[in-house]
This record gives structure tokens, C-alpha cells and sequence, in this order.
């Protein structure tokens, strides 16, 4: 493979039969297991303090997916201890030792993909195509992180007459990953490969609305032999058991991805130093987005529509990358609306286990109140210039909200500031491409940016101007690879590096140098 022995897992094809087939028959066998009971795994046992996370299909609003313990405080530290006492271990088993492990889980979840895919396709409401490349990108992670750990782990070495130096990496102890529901696989997966790759033992805190996809992780990283207490499984409620967790006097690493408000809250509570820390705490966080994609006047149209239709609706507009502003420049405006309002009124939306469905529901119905609620008192100029309705065979209690399109947007408009994490887009007409720059970059985050243009003039302005951790020349802004785009911004889009990337891997270790007098 290229790149140093890492390539990218290929996404499953639907379109051959036996694909579909071996979709569908994973499919039938996760609804025979909906319903099941998970555990708190702690120092590889499996506790069950009670069953108070049930995790239901966001599809229907009712169906039991699986019900799981919400962790206790006193279950967070029991777990932390765990952690703390299998480091020392950890870490002496060698890095390529601890990189067979998580190759090993890669393999792991290669055999199960459709079944781990089904799963997500149920738990989160993700449709096929998304629910695959979840499972794609979390072996990319195992797979990369370890591929990483093998190169870090040669050191550098200086050698002068007389004197031998070694600069090496040790991991920092115990890290707390706390996953977001939106990748449930692959971004748990992703903070837990580098911490494990690197070293580090971990108490892993999936999402409340993904517990049983986190369980199915926990289940993978067991059959591929990992020591009890290296991996704990903590599911639970984020404001029950963050805070201790975060506070913990023997906590080194929180990596988290998730919304800024709750990024903002860890970063200020892991800043302090309670008795008993002899350590500064590293905090990396990954944040939210309010992406924008430009379309200038040359853009090719065709291209550019399809770009902005996937990366706003594909996962209903549920990933921090999504485009929720798109910024046209006056020439193709009612070209590429027409174009634009005929294409998300073709979308498919309904239940995400049809293979037929593009956009299915947003994860709960706090999710869905949140996004009616900045929809309703729009500005007067604002208008919905396209929209599309469910198929008729969505429940009426799941938690669809209708693909929208918003036109008539200025750029001081919440619709255009706010994050949402739904399938709503914003459209704000400019007159230069500059303007379009300048509106892009006005917000508080900087995460994913987008141009469509024919302009080699202007897609050098976009190159240099644009402030987004990854910019996107003539393409989509969402479904960044591990290795090809390593993934992360900065502003209030993070404070962490890039996932997937060459640097990600630093942040869970400390360098060591070594001077030997010869
Ligand atoms: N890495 C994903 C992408 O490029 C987004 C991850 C997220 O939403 O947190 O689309």
C-alpha cells in the first residue's frame, strides 16, 4: 500500500447483490437482538449497576435498541483506578506489541462490518452508505494510529563526537475519551486507537444516544486480546459523570469531540490542578462547524449543487463537516437555486435500514425540538426556497425533520452563525468573490470550507484566504479519509490537531531526550 504501509479500507459497494444481500441478512439479525442488555465493562468485568440508558431507534422514537447502565460517579472512579493500574503495563508492552493489538481489532471489525454497520444504521439512524463508511473510518483509525506508533516509536537519534542523544515518546497515563453519537463507531474508535496506540489506558464514555455501538467497540478491542483494565467501558450521563471524570486527579488526557458548549466546559475544568495532580492535563477537543461552501459565478453548476446537496443533507446534515451555509455569487444564483431546489426535492427520505434512503431522522426529539425552534422566528427576508417531505412509511413519532433550504439569509442571521446539526441550509447571496471570503470566514468557528470554481485566480485567493482547518476545491466539504485529510479545525472549531493525521498521535505522549556522554 501506498503512504508508508497505510491504505484506506474501501467502502462496500451496494450496488453488487451480494453486498446488498449480506446487508440485508445483517440487518435481520440485529432486529432479532434489539432489545438487549449491555454492561459497564471495569477492569474487564462487566458491571450492571442498572439499566437506566435505553437507547431507542431515532427511525420511530420507540423501538428499544438496547438498554445499558448509566455509570454512576463512584463507577467513573472505580473505572479511572482500573485505567490507572493497567498503565504501567500498558505501557511496557511495546509499541509494536500494542500496534498488533489494534491491527488485530481492525481485522475484528472487518469480519463484523455488516453487522457493526447494522447496527448503526439502527442505533443512529445513519443510512447504509454512511453506516459503512462509519465502520470503514474506524478501521482506518485502528489501522493508521498503529501504522503511526511503529514510526514514532524509532525515536531520533543525534549522534555528535562524544555524545549519543535519543529523543523518545512515553504516553501520559490515563485518558478519557468521550465519544459524540454521530460517528459512533469511528470517532470512539478513532480517541481510543491513538490513546492505546501511544501507551495510554482509557475509560471510553460513548455517547448517551449510542451506548450499544459503543458496547459493540468494547466487544471488538476484548476479542483482539486487550488486557483487562487497558480499555474500560463507561457509558452513562455527561453531566452525571463528566464532571468527575474530567476532574479526576488521575486523569492525564481528555480527548473529546462534541458540541463547543461542552468542548468550552472540559477545557476550563481540566485547566485546574485539584490536590493531589502532579500533572498539567491535556485537553483535545474537536468542536462544532458552520461550514460554508462558495459557488462562484464560473462554477461548474452541476457539480457544484451535488457538492452542497451531500455535504448539508447526506446523514441529515449531522456531522460537524456539514455545509450549512452555502454562499453564491450573484451571476449563478438563480441558476444554481433552480438547480439546488430540483435536487432536494428529488432527496429520499425515510427509514434508514431501505436501502433506497438518502436522508433519514436526526438522532432524538431533543434534536428535532432545537432545530423547529431556530426555524421559527426567522428574519422577514428570509424564505424557504426548497424543502422535501418524508416517504409515506415514516413513523409518525420518529424524529424526521424535512430537508430545508433557506434563501434571503445575511450573513448576521442566527440561520447563518448558529450551529444546528440538522438538514437546513442557509443560502446568502454575494455580489464579489471576495465577499465571499470575507462571509465564510465571519464566524466563530473554522472547520470545513468549500469552493466550486473555474478560476484559478480564485481558487488561490480560496487556498490562502479561506480559514478552515480543511478547504475543499471543487468538491463536497464532508467525508474527509484518514491520511488523505487529516481531519480538525481551530478558532472555536477545536483545540486539538487533526484526526487521521501525521501530528494527531503527539498529543497523547510527552518526548523524552536522552543524552549519553560517550
Ligand atoms: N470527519 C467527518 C467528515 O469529514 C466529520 C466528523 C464529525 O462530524 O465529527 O465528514
Amino acid at each position: 500500500p501506498p503512504h508508508g504501509g497505510f491504505a484506506n479500507e474501501p467502502l462496500t459497494d451496494f450496488a453488487i447483490a451480494e453486498n446488498r444481500e449480506a446487508m440485508l441478512a445483517a440487518l435481520a439479525q440485529v432486529e432479532e437482538q434489539l432489545g438487549g442488555e449491555y454492561s459497564l465493562v471495569i477492569n474487564g468485568r462487566s458491571v450492571q449497576p442498572n439499566l437506566n440508558l435505553v437507547s431507542r431507534d431515532p427511525a420511530d422514537g420507540v423501538t428499544i435498541i438496547g438498554k445499558a447502565p448509566a455509570a454512576t460517579p463512584r463507577d467513573a472512579a472505580d473505572a479511572v483506578d482500573a485505567a490507572k493500574k493497567a498503565f504501567p503495563g500498558w505501557m511496557r508492552t511495546g509499541a509494536q506489541h500494542r500496534c498488533e493489538y489494534l491491527e488485530l481489532a481492525a481485522e475484528g471489525m472487518k469480519h463484523r462490518r455488516f453487522e457493526l454497520a447494522a447496527w448503526i444504521v439502527r442505533e443512529v439512524g445513519k443510512p447504509w452508505g454512511e453506516a459503512d463508511a462509519d465502520v470503514a473510518e474506524a478501521i482506518d483509525f485502528l489501522n493508521y494510529y498503529a501504522q503511526q506508533m511503529r514510526t514514532l516509536a524509532e525515536g531520533r537519534v543525534v549522534d555528535v563526537p562524544g555524545e549519543h542523544n535519543v529523543l523518545s515518546y512515553r504516553p501520559r497515563g490515563v485518558a478519557v475519551v468521550i465519544a459524540p453519537w454521530n460517528f459512533p463507531l469511528a470517532i470512539l474508535t478513532g480517541m481510543t486507537a491513538a490513546a492505546l496506540a501511544t501507551g495510554n489506558t482509557v475509560v471510553m464514555k460513548p455517547a448517551e444516544q449510542s451506548p450499544v455501538v459503543g458496547a459493540l467497540l468494547m466487544d471488538v478491542l476484548r476479542d483482539a486480546g486487550i488486557p483487562d483494565g487497558v480499555v474500560n467501558y463507561l457509558p452513562g450521563d455527561g453531566e452525571l459523570i463528566g464532571p468527575p471524570l474530567v476532574t479526576n486527579p488521575d486523569v492525564s488526557i481528555v480527548a473529546f469531540t462534541g458540541s463547543r458548549e461542552v468542548g468550552l466546559a472540559i477545557n476550563a475544568e481540566a485547566a485546574k490542578t485539584p490536590a493531589g495532580q502532579d500533572h498539567v492535563k491535556t485537553v483535545i477537543a474537536e468542536m462544532g462547524g458552520k461550514n460554508a461552501i462558495l459557488v462562484d459565478n464560473d462554477a461548474d453548476l452541476d457539480e457544484a449543487v451535488l457538492g452542497v446537496l451531500h455535504s448539508a443533507f447526506d446523514y441529515a446534515g449531522q456531522k460537524c463537516s456539514a455545509c450549512s451555509r452555502a454562499i453564491v455569487l450573484s451571476e449563478a444564483y438563480d441558476d444554481f437555486m433552480k438547480r439546488l431546489k430540483g435536487a432536494v426535492a428529488s432527496l429520499q427520505v425515510g427509514l434508514p435500514k431501505d436501502p433506497g434512503t438518502q436522508v433519514g431522522p436526526v438522532i432524538d426529539a431533543t434534536s428535532q425540538a432545537r432545530i423547529a425552534k431556530a426555524l421559527k422566528n426567522l428574519g422577514e427576508e428570509v424564505e424557504l426556497a426548497a424543502t422535501v417531505e418524508p416517504g409515506a412509511d415514516v413513523p409518525a413519532k420518529g424524529h424526521y425533520v424535512n430537508p430545508q433550504v433557506y434563501a434571503g439569509v445575511s450573513q448576521d442571521d442566527p440561520l447563518a452563525n448558529e450551529e444546528l446539526f440538522g438538514p437546513v441550509l442557509a443560502v446568502i447571496k454575494v455580489k464579489t468573490f471576495a465577499e465571499a471570503i470575507e462571509k465564510a470566514n465571519a464566524t466563530d468557528y473554522a472547520l470545513t470550507a468549500g469552493v466550486f470554481s473555474r478560476s484559478p485566480e480564485n481558487l488561490a485567493t480560496a487556498r490562502r484566504e479561506l480559514i478552515a482547518g480543511n478547504i475543499y476545491l471543487n468538491r463536497g466539504c464532508t467525508g474527509a479519509l484518514v491520511n488523505r485529510q487529516p481531519f480538525g479545525g481551530f478558532k472555536l472549531s477545536g483545540v486539538g490537531s487533526k484526526a487521521g493525521g501525521p501530528d494527531y498521535l503527539l498529543q497523547f505522549l510527552v518526548p523524552v531526550n536522552v543524552t549519553e556522554n560517550t
